[in-house]
């Protein structure tokens, strides 16, 4: 212990965000609890037992432009199981399978024309290198795309990430989201002619957890409440008190760290004015992700773009054509996402129906694909999974500071112009950190 605070902070959510912060203010002397509503730790980035073995809930990549992430892995000594490997992505277009890895595949790629491939590709090049990204915050992503690159070329590549993802919302989506999301995967790829590189986890996310949790639990003034559902922020004469479980007693602290998603957030504690208004405004996708064990490889791509008017997702990721290090004793890992908006009837269907749609989707790509292939099926549901970053979100981007003393959030709002990822939970983690250490008097 760096100097003796007997501030207490409770963090609401075990997730990469909660734990980060809780590494930072354990280890700098504060009394941590972490909370978190489910039974394991990890939220999004939680664990199933596949084959004996922790495998990711949903599927988790890597990019080398993830800094905060990949520094972070460094500083819990986990470099020797950060692997670095090329992969394979394809685009299903009209019925047929494309390779798009390299300027070559680009050149073949013809559902858009030849002078659009072109252009795709200069696009592709010139976001790798560019910074600035406040001008594309003030324009629609679909106009700003349409321009750059040709409309056809934007129907066959950008269209389904767009329309599929973000449904109601798919033309207000602002450019400067999509603008760093091809700038982080761009810079992810080996030189001009290369393929991209993707980084993995050993065990996926269960590595970093297990390596966080074994961390935190060194230190006497750490501790872990699960399966407790926090159910109101207890804020008096506008200084935070605690938090109440299941409306029970008051759990006290001198600083609270919400890391749950902002709509959840919003339940736990009393409007608080134009701050709370601010925080309704934002829209959120919830996801479904349905994840399968099959006895063989589906294709030999890490990521399958999809375009196609029958089926109901745009991508399918084969996290074992990416991470070898998984023993899953041959069994191979198929993640097929749906980002579904709040009124998306998809949200209502039983994890049959889900299946059943999933399983056509698949024979439509691979005619050939056998229910008799699946060994293992879940279905896994998370309601905020991602904030909707429409046009002009930087002025939305939410203060961490609440207007109450003592408060503070986190959420992915937050990340923006980033995607959700984990690199920005931690860099989030850490910021909260320092937020809340200078609250209860720690040294910076
Ligand atoms: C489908 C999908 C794919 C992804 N793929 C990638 C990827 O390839 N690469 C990448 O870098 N990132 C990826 N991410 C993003 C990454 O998973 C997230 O950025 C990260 O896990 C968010 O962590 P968090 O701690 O901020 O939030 P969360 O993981 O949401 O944690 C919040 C926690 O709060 C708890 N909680 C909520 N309400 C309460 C309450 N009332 N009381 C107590 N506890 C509560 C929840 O149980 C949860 O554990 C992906 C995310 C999804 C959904």
């Amino acid at each position: 212990m760096k100097n003796e605070v007997a501030k207490r902070v409770i963090i609401i959510g075990a997730g990469i965000t909660g734990l980060t912060a809780a590494v930072r203010l354990v280890s700098q002397g504060c009394g941590v609890t972490v909370v978190d509503s489910s039974s394991s730790v990890g939220g999004l980035a939680g664990s199933v037992m596949v084959d004996g073995i922790p495998v990711d809930r949903y599927y988790h990549f890597i990019c080398r432009e993830d800094n905060d992430l990949v520094n972070f892995v460094d500083e819990l000594g986990l470099e020797d199981k950060l692997t670095w490997r090329e992969a394979g992505t394809s685009c299903f277009v009209n019925g047929k399978t494309y390779p798009f890895n390299t300027p070559q595949d680009l050149l073949k790629f013809d559902p858009a024309p030849f002078l659009q491939r072109i252009r795709f590709g200069m696009h592709v090049a010139i976001s790798q290198f560019r910074k600035n990204w406040l001008s594309l915050d003030r324009i629609a992503a679909k106009p700003w795309l349409i321009g750059k690159i040709g409309r056809k070329a934007y129907d066959a590549i950008w269209d389904p990430l767009l329309r599929i993802k973000f449904g109601e919302f798919h033309d207000q989506i602002s450019a400067a989201w999509i603008w760093h999301r091809i700038h982080r995967v761009s810079r992810s790829r080996a030189g001009f002619f290369g393929m991209n590189s993707y980084g993995f986890l050993e065990k996926g996310c269960h590595t970093l957890m297990e390596s966080m949790l074994g961390k935190l639990h060194q230190f006497e003034n750490f501790s872990l409440v699960l399966d407790s559902k926090v159910s109101r922020i207890r804020i008096e004469n506008n200084n935070v008190k605690g938090i109440e479980i299941a409306d029970k007693d008051l759990m006290e602290a001198d600083c609270v760290i919400s890391t749950c998603s902002i709509p959840q957030f919003l339940k736990l504690a009393y409007p608080l004015g134009q701050y709370s208004a601010s925080l309704a405004s934002i829209d959120y996708l919830n996801v479904i992700c349905v994840l399968l064990e099959i006895d063989r490889p589906f294709s030999n791509n890490f990521w399958l773009n999809v375009n196609d008017p029958r089926i109901p997702f745009n991508g399918i990721v084969e996290t074992t054509n990416l991470n070898p290090r998984l023993d899953l004793k041959g069994g191979r890992l198929v993640y097929i996402p749906y980002y579904l908006s709040r009124n998306n009837p998809r949200w209502s269907m039983s994890d049959s129906q889900l299946m059943d749609e999933s399983f056509s989707a698949l024979k439509l790509i691979r005619p050939d694909f056998s229910e008799s292939w699946v060994m293992k099926k879940y279905v896994f549901r998370d309601l905020n999974a991602q904030a909707v970053c429409k046009v002009g979100f930087s002025k939305k981007i939410p203060d961490m500071r609440t207007p109450v003393n003592g408060l503070f959030i986190t959420d992915s709002a937050q990340y923006y112009p980033e995607d959700r990822t984990m690199s920005a939970s931690v860099r989030l983690g850490m910021r909260v950190a320092g937020l809340a250490g200078q609250e209860v008097g720690l040294e910076s």
